[in-house]
Formats: C-alpha cells, structure tokens, sequence
C-alpha cells in the first residue's frame, strides 16, 4: 500500500496547493495524522467540483503485496480485545480475517489507539475495524463498507444511583473513552462533565470506584462490563439513536471498498457471518 499512499498524498497535496508543484518530498511529509484531517476538511469544498482530491489509489495497489493492514483498538470486547497469547481478538478480527481470506490477502493487525485510526487510513494502516460507527465527520475523512452491525449506545451507572433517565444524566460526571460517539454525546446532557480515557475499561474502573456518576459506552462492551463488575454496577438502555458499525477504508478507493462489501456478502451468504456472531456476541 505504500506506494497508493504517497499516490494519495500527492495527488491531495496537488489539489491542495491549487497547482502541479508540489515536490514529492513535501508529499510525503503529508502523512502525520494532523494534516492528514486537515485535508480530509478541505476535501469537502474539492468534492464539489470534481473528484481530482480523492485517492486515486485502487483494490490492487492497496492489495498488490498480499497483506492487508488493519488498525484496531482491542480494548473493546467483544468486538476486539487482546487473547490470551497477547494478540488482538474478537469478532471484529475474526470478520476482518474471514474478508482477507475471501480477497486472498493476510490480514495483519495493528493495535492503536482508538482516537488515531481514521486519521491513519491510508498511510500506517489500509483500513480499520473497530466497532466503529458511521458518523458523518468520519465520512469526511475515510469512506465505510457496508454496515455489519446495529449499535446503540448504553449509560453504566453504579448499583445505588439516582440515574432513570438521560434526562438525569444533566450536571452528572460522565465518563467515555475518547474520540468515540458516546464521548460525543456528553455536550448533550446540560452541565455534565465530560471525562475522557484512552480504554473504556479505565472509565469502568473509575466508576466502579465512585469517581464517575455514569459511563456512556456501546451497548455490548458495557454488558460485558456490567457483567465483570455486576456487584458494583448496572447497565440502563435509554433508548438512544441506533449506531451502525462497518469498516473504515481509504476515502475514495472504490474498487476496494466494493471488494470488501462482496467479501462481506459472501461470509454472510455461506453462513461464516453468523457462526462468528455465535462464537463472539451471542445474541
Ligand atoms: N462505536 C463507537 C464509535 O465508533 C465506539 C467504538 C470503540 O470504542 N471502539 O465511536
């Protein structure tokens, strides 16, 4: 993928500088995660006018060399979490190898943190699965496969609380891991603190230990974490907006992404899809 990178990055610098100039060199320094979001910005106005600001890269550049390189932040189960023999796990690894199997590519997986995958798609890694959610700031930076799964955020809260309703949650301490659509949502709740941490399971902790009145996470994680700590704390479903979780991929290659969508049909064609929701979520 690396030289669909540096394709990348020149082709949005060039759009980015308005002429033919930019030095390769220049190019290439384009890839730390600030600028990569600030022309993820300006890609919005270049849309309008045509595609020249898009990758130009296709599922054969980002393929080509047989492995397909896949951020994660495994501090999320069941979706992803670190097994036993230290590597990265879950059902969103599991999909994720299912895919790389059907477009013949091995799938290795980088841990990050959850904050930083978008902005690395396309440079330090080819694509993210991460339970992440469809937003449309996201959309703005990377585009997404298919949906693979419906989400929707939960409010954890200790055993003895006067929390029965979001509307409760105003003036509370919230506690969420960062850059995720429940951290977003805190600004919503009138005087609440927001609280940030890099794994939710450190939110967890501080709940557990009365630092926090409340934990926004998804609805599976926080049952696996109601259920760890099930005599300090509850989970309460307050019926928030429906997320959709699906694949992060390089922003523009279309080729890759329709791969990706008809690797995803067949694992659910041929039953793959299921069995992996059996062996990892359950329910
Ligand atoms: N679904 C949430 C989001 O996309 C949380 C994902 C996560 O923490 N891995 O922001």
């Amino acid at each position: 993928m690396k030289k669909a990178a540096v394709l990348l990055m020149l082709t949005m610098a060039v759009a980015f500088a308005g002429c033919g100039s930019a030095p390769a060199e220049d190019a290439g320094q384009a890839s730390d995660a600030s600028d990569v979001s600030d022309i993820g910005e300006a890609e919005v106005d270049l849309d309008e006018e045509e595609d020249t600001a898009e990758s130009t890269a296709s599922a054969g550049d980002v393929l080509a060399d047989g492995v397909l390189t896949v951020g994660t932040n495994a501090e999320f189960p069941p979706f992803e979490f670190v097994g036993d023999d230290g590597e990265p796990d879950g059902f969103d690894i599991a999909l994720m190898k299912a895919i790389g199997d059907k477009l013949g590519v091995e799938v290795e997986v980088e841990n990050m943190e959850f904050d930083s995958l978008v902005a690395s798609i396309g440079s330090k890694i080819d694509a993210a699965i991460a339970g992440m959610t469809v937003t449309e700031e996201r959309e703005r930076m990377v585009d997404f496969s298919d949906s693979y799964y419906k989400a929707v955020q939960y409010v954890l809260v200790p055993k003895e609380t006067e929390i029965a309703s979001a509307d409760d949650l105003a003036g509370k301490t919230i506690g969420a891991q960062l850059g995720t659509t429940g951290d977003y949502m805190i600004e919503d709740f009138e005087g609440a603190t927001a609280k940030q941490y890099n794994k939710a399971v450190d939110a967890v902790n501080d709940l557990v230990s009365g630092r926090l009145d409340a934990v926004i996470v998804d609805k599976n994680p926080a049952l696996v974490f109601a259920e760890k700590f099930s005599d300090e704390i509850q989970y309460m479903d307050f019926s928030f907006e429906p997320e959709d979780y699906a694949i992060a991929l390089p922003k523009g290659n279309e080729s890759l992404t329709a791969a990706v969508n008809g690797a995803l049909e067949e694992l659910k064609a041929d039953g793959t899809f299921d069995d992996l929701v059996n062996q990892y979520i359950g329910n």
